[in-house]
This record gives structure tokens, C-alpha cells and sequence, in this order.
């Protein structure tokens, strides 16, 4: 054996041990980052060391620092494992080292992005002509996308902004949901439309935009709503935000990181109705498609605006025939992203990935039931695969996170939920068993009943 392949079936080895691990390994992870420092650090290294040393290395002290997130118990933010086909994939193309900017440097790359893409856009009923780039994750899909909503709104009042910039343009009207997601103020601060320009419209209980808040809009504008609520899952009535706001120079974004996956079923589907009147997408596949770090993808109706923002000039570029990817996305150089969606969406099929949204969305209904038989308060409503649950007041509520995260059976966050303190139950992994589920739930009521006293969590 080649001295690469013996490392590379090494490396599989260690991979796969570690995969196998994952049912009964503690969630959280046993080491911090403060300790694994000097572990790993040291003087910056005058030579260099083998590599089998090197894996070794990593595997035995970098392995102390890993979350089982991949596992089928981790239901913090919303995360999603790794499916195996598509890691394999990952894998591969990482052997590969494609630059898949263009299809000159990776025919392959092109082509795997192409299907990709037509096999997502028609998973998420979206137009089957828009124009869509395979980015890091919602964040730059949200960047992405507000690039060409700002490119259309202000060509509409005769501003090339990607030629001509901000400076002189007419000024944009941005409209966001109370409740908008925190990355969303990030990318629209990227694109020089400010993190706080902007008008919030106040949410429903639930976390969803009031259409009958909506402002009056006059000049460009861009409406940015969400099809999934990080912590509640709800929806914001898009299509009816699509009717209110419809006019030349109005742009109309969804923020589907997760919940645009709901359209996989034809049962969910229903909660993201009118979705697909909108302008734009962003949504993720490391979330719910269950794919390796980092991907998500940006999807906008009008291809041609999603180009005009992204595409470049230089001499030795192939010409602009083609159908090149670096003209849709942030990047140039970039790695075939879009394989390990395309091996995801294979292995899964149509009928796979909705049988694993429904599934997902039905332990979370489970978990919401069993939590609330037992005396816990369920916060929102469990429309998908998100459940927010009280156990008594704010420092109740914290102390049985900690002790869930600390006795490690699974792993969930917290956040607030209307002006409470609410442990979150996210779940999004391909991975999670009806088993899985009952077992966390024990361990949860185990840990809460520890806190209030077993009293408490009768009826
Ligand atoms: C996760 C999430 C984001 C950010 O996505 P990243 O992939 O972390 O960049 C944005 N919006 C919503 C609704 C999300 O759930």
C-alpha cells in the first residue's frame, strides 16, 4: 500500500470508530478549548512531523474537544448530523482538491452543481430557472441574496449600485420581522444597508411578521421575512407579505435556513404556503439536509440580478457563455460544495428526506407531549421541529439546562422566548430514533425533577 493510501485507511479507521461511538458517547464534549491549547500548541513547530503522528495526534487530543453533534441525541441550535453518503462524498472531493469556480477548472464540479441544484429546487418547489449559488451557509446565502435584491431595487430607479455603490443611490426601504434571525443584520450590514436601518414589524406570539403591521412602502425597499423561526419554527405569512408589499422596485427575501425544508413534505408543506411567490432564498444544508459543514445556498427568482452581483471581468476567465459558478457566488476559488448536497439528496431520494422531516418534526411533537404530561411547560407551538419548554421560573429553567448539557444522555441550548428563559429542543438530525427520543426525554425529566423536587412534575 501507498504510503498515502495507508494514512487515508488510517484516517477511515479513526473516522469510523469514532462514528460508531457516537449512540453512546457523552454529548457534550470532555474538554475545553482553554485546555486543548497547550495540548495541541507549543512552539510553532521548526520541522515537520510525520502525518500518521499528526492524525494520531488529533484524533487522541482533538477528540476530547469534539461535540457529539453528529450523533443522534445533539438537539441544540438547529444542527443536523452528517448523512454517511455524504460524508463519503466529502471525502472524496477533498481527494479530488477541485477549485470548482469554474467548469474549466472542474468540469465535474459544474456539472455536480447544476443537478444539485435543479434536484433542490424542485425538493423546495421553487422556480425551476433561478439562478442559485452553493455558499457557505444561510448567513452568506442571506448576503447573497440581498445583494441581488438590492441590485434590482435600485436598477429599477435607474442605480447600477454594483458599478456605481451606495454613495449616490436612491436610499433603500429595509423591512425585517421583529424576529428576524440575528445573522440577517449581519449580511444586511455587509451589503451597506446597516444593521439598524431598518423597519421591524412587530410578530404574533408565535414569532410570525403581522402582515396588518406591514408600513406603507414608497421608493425601493426590500422585505425580508423567515420561513422558520429559530427558536419557535414558525412561519411568516409570505405570501400574504407578497400580496401587501407587490411593486416594481420591492423585493420580497425568505430566510429559510430550515424551514424552507418543510416544503420536502407534502404534509408540511402547508406551513410554507406562498413561499414561492417571493423574490429570493436563502437557505441552509448543513441544517436539515444533513450535510458536512459549511452549505447552504442562495436562490434568487431573477438569475440575471444574482450574476449582475456576483460575476467579474478579467481577461484570462473563461468567456460568458457559460454557466460558470463563480459568477453567481461570493467566492472565486472555491471547494465543490454542492457534491456533498447532491450525494445527500441521491442517498435520501424525494421519498427519504420527506420520511425524515415528517420523522423529525414528529419527535418534536413527542418531546412536547412527553414534557408536558409531566408538569412542563411547552412555550410554542410545535408546528415543525422545534419545541421551547419552561420547568418553572428563568433560574429553574437554566439550572435544568446546565444539568441536561452536564449529564450528557443529550445535549439541548436555551434562549428566551418572550421575555423568558426557555430550553430549546431542536430536532434536525437524520440520525434520531423514536428510541433516542424516549431516552432523552428520561434523562430530561430525570435532571428536572432533580431541580424542582419530583412534586412538581406531577400533572
Ligand atoms: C441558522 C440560521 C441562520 C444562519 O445560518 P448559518 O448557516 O449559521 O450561517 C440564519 N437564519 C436562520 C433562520 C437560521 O436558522
Amino acid at each position: 500500500m501507498s504510503e498515502v493510501r495507508e494514512l487515508l485507511t488510517e484516517t477511515a479507521r479513526r473516522a469510523g470508530r469514532f462514528l460508531e461511538s457516537l449512540p453512546g458517547r457523552h454529548v457534550a464534549a470532555s474538554r475545553d478549548a482553554g485546555e486543548l491549547v497547550p495540548a495541541l500548541g507549543g512552539a510553532l513547530p521548526r520541522n515537520g512531523m510525520p502525518a500518521s503522528e499528526i492524525l494520531a495526534r488529533l484524533d487522541e487530543i482533538g477528540g476530547q474537544g469534539v461535540v457529539a453533534s453528529a450523533g443522534p441525541r445533539y438537539f441544540g441550535f438547529v444542527t443536523g448530523g452528517v448523512l454517511p453518503a455524504s460524508l463519503a462524498a466529502s471525502w472524496l472531493a477533498a481527494a479530488w482538491d477541485q477549485n470548482a469556480f469554474s467548469e474549466v477548472s472542474s468540469p465535474t464540479g459544474a456539472a455536480v452543481e447544476r443537478v444539485a441544484m435543479r434536484w433542490v429546487l424542485e425538493i423546495l418547489g421553487l422556480p425551476a430557472d433561478a439562478g442559485a449559488a452553493f455558499v457557505t451557509g444561510a448567513t452568506m446565502a442571506n448576503f447573497t441574496a440581498l445583494a441581488a435584491a438590492r441590485r434590482a431595487v435600485l436598477l429599477a430607479h435607474g442605480h447600477d449600485v454594483d458599478r456605481d455603490g451606495l454613495g449616490t443611490a436612491p436610499r433603500i426601504t429595509v423591512v425585517v420581522g421583529e424576529q428576524a434571525h440575528a445573522t440577517l443584520f449581519k449580511a444586511l450590514g455587509m451589503i451597506g444597508l446597516g444593521r439598524e436601518r431598518v423597519v421591524r414589524v412587530p410578530a404574533d406570539e408565535q414569532g410570525r411578521m403581522r402582515v396588518d403591521a406591514l408600513p406603507i412602502l414608497t421608493g425601493p425597499a426590500i422585505v425580508c421575512t423567515q420561513a422558520g423561526n429559530v427558536n419557535s419554527g414558525a412561519f411568516d405569512p409570505v405570501g400574504e407579505v407578497c400580496d401587501a408589499v407587490r411593486a416594481g422596485d420591492v423585493r420580497v427575501h425568505v430566510d429559510g435556513a430550515f424551514g424552507l425544508w418543510a416544503r420536502a413534505s407534502g404534509r408540511l408543506a402547508e406551513l410554507a404556503a406562498g413561499v414561492e411567490r417571493a423574490d429570493s432564498w436563502a437557505t441552509d444544508a448543513h441544517k436539515w439536509l444533513n450535510v458536512p459543514y459549511d452549505s447552504g445556498l442562495a436562490i434568487v427568482r431573477d438569475a440575471g440580478m444574482l450574476r449582475g452581483a456576483m460575476s467579474v471581468q478579467a481577461d484570462y476567465l473563461p468567456d460568458r457563455a457559460s454557466r460558470d459558478p463563480f459568477e453567481f457566488t461570493p467566492e472565486t476559488s472555491r471547494r465543490m460544495r454542492g457534491l456533498e448536497v447532491w450525494a445527500a439528496v441521491a442517498s435520501l431520494g424525494r421519498d427519504g428526506l420527506e420520511e425524515l422531516v415528517e420523522r423529525n418534526c414528529r419527535q418534536a411533537r413527542r418531546f412536547a407531549a412527553g414534557l408536558r404530561d409531566a408538569g412542563c411547560e411547552i412555550l410554542n407551538d410545535v408546528v415543525l421541529n422545534q419545541v421551547l419548554v419552561a420547568f418553572g421560573d428563568d433560574r429553574a429553567t437554566t439550572e435544568v439546562i446546565r444539568g441536561v448539557q452536564r449529564e450528557g444522555t443529550c445535549w439541548c441550548g436555551g434562549t428566551q422566548w418572550n421575555g423568558r428563559a426557555a430550553m430549546r429542543i431542536s430536532v434536525s438530525s437524520w440520525a434520531t430514533t423514536d428510541d433516542d427520543v424516549e431516552r432523552s426525554l428520561a434523562a430530561i425529566l430525570r435532571v428536572a425533577d432533580a431541580v424542582r423536587g419530583p412534586a412538581s412534575t406531577e400533572g
